[in-house]
């Protein structure tokens, strides 16, 4: 057996647990660069406990609150000025995916001059120190060495032959590398209480999507099988809780909150061994021309996903087979599962025709990672059978 297994995050969890563990924070610098999004870090109550464990150890801090959903590389430049010119020597970012994601690049930006047409070349030697305290459950972004941006140019790897951008504006790219992995991830569930259904439901999808496209994937080792199998059946233990998602966020069992928050920092860790698959790239297409919620988009692609796989499974004696290994993972049959999450998805959304045309030629950029390489026929067959 082959295997090369990385994972030099330290993640620590409990209540408290940023606090409590504030001299950990201590070995990352003495002024902190604090990255959130616009609101809900102050809310939940996250950026208070940072601040005060900050003050306990003496460390200065400064914040940067501008991060929106799904953040353009505008946003990271701006945050990397801001963290340049303030001298702050490590990054703390709080909140969901976007505010971790734009704080891992602003951290590399912050010590490379790195052109914007360049952003995502990885061509950079180093990196602030990175923490991580995640408010969703769902991106696993404190335990994954990636920063997915919105790259506002027009994107250069979906073109036609010609070199026409097949899907003209902006398209999601990501920048990775082992220097984006947080030093430490602050896992305190109480930070999700807040969390209303949508995010809470849309977040674990994409949790869920990661652990099972993580087990999908030419990418996938022994280990991140290992992680994903756990985190899925941790996940699928919520899916009757998240069904009968109270109206009241807080009524959600703190066990639950937990459950979800850990099964989704396993999955970041799966898909830090295996990438994810064609799955979360046919997904940016509704984030971008819609504004889905990312793991709502990924939710929509799922069944005809699975389900193209189980028939190529069927058809093709090449293929080694996968999907009897994560059935038994869910612990529930394939039709049984979709179910559910159709049960969770409500309302799928429909795409036009011209929609469909566009993405089903696009390039899928993880297509080549998906254990069985989708054709590009299948790829728009996908989609119709999705949202068509
Ligand atoms: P998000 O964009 O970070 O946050 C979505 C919304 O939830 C925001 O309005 C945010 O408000 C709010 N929110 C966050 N925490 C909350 C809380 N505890 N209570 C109430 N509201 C809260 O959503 P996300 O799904 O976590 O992240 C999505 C991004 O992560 C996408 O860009 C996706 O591509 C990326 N992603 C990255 C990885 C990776 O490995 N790096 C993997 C998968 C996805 P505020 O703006 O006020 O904070
Ligand atoms: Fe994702």
């Amino acid at each position: 057996m082959n295997l090369d297994y990385l994972m030099p995050t330290r993640v620590v969890m409990g209540k408290d647990c940023l606090f409590i563990n504030r001299s950990l924070l201590a070995e990352l610098g003495k002024k902190a660069f604090i990255v959130t999004g616009k609101n809900s870090a102050r809310a939940n109550g996250a950026y208070d406990d940072a601040v005060r464990a900050l003050e306990a150890n003496g460390q200065d801090h400064v914040l940067f609150d501008r991060v929106m959903s799904n953040p353009t590389e505008c946003c990271v430049y701006e945050a990397a000025a801001e963290c340049k010119k303030e001298g702050c020597d490590f990054v703390l970012a709080i909140g969901g995916g976007s505010p971790i994601d734009a704080a891992k690049a602003a951290a590399v930006l912050a010590v490379n001059d790195i052109p914007r047409e360049k952003l995502f070349a990885r061509a950079f030697s180093g990196a602030l120190p990175i923490a991580a305290v995640p408010t969703t459950a769902g991106t696993g972004s404190e335990t994954t060495p990636y920063s997915v941006l919105v790259d506002t140019g027009s994107p250069d790897e979906s073109r036609f032959p010609d070199g026409r951008p097949v899907v003209p504006g902006p398209s999601k790219r990501s920048i990775g590398s082992p220097l984006l992995f947080p030093r430490f991830a602050f896992l305190d569930a109480r930070y999700t209480f807040s969390l209303g259904r949508n995010n809470t439901v849309n977040t674990a999808i994409d949790a869920l999507s990661h652990a099972i496209e993580g087990f999908l994937c030419v990418r996938a080792n022994y280990l991140s099988d290992v992680l994903a199998r756990e985190s899925i059946a941790m996940i699928l233990d919520c899916f009757d809780s998240l069904i009968a998602f109270p109206a009241d966020p807080r009524s959600l069992s703190a066990a639950v909150r937990e459950k979800l928050l850990l099964a989704s920092s396993i999955a970041g860790i799966v898909i830090s061994q295996s990438g994810t698959s064609v799955v979360h790239s046919m997904g940016y297409m509704f984030t971008l021309n819609w504004g889905t919620d990312h793991g709502r988009a990924n939710g929509l692609l799922m069944k005809s996903f699975l389900m193209w796989c189980r028939a190529r499974e069927k058809n093709d004696p090449s293929v080694s087979p996968r999907i009897p290994a994560l059935c038994s993972a869910l612990g529930i049959d394939m039709e049984s599962f979709c179910g559910k999450l159709e049960t969770l998805l409500e309302n799928r959304e429909k795409a036009s025709g011209a929609e469909l045309d566009t993405w089903g030629a696009a390039n899928m950029k993880n297509a080549a990672n998906t254990y069985i390489k989708p054709s590009q026929e299948e790829i728009r067959r996908m989609f119709k059978e999705a949202v068509g």
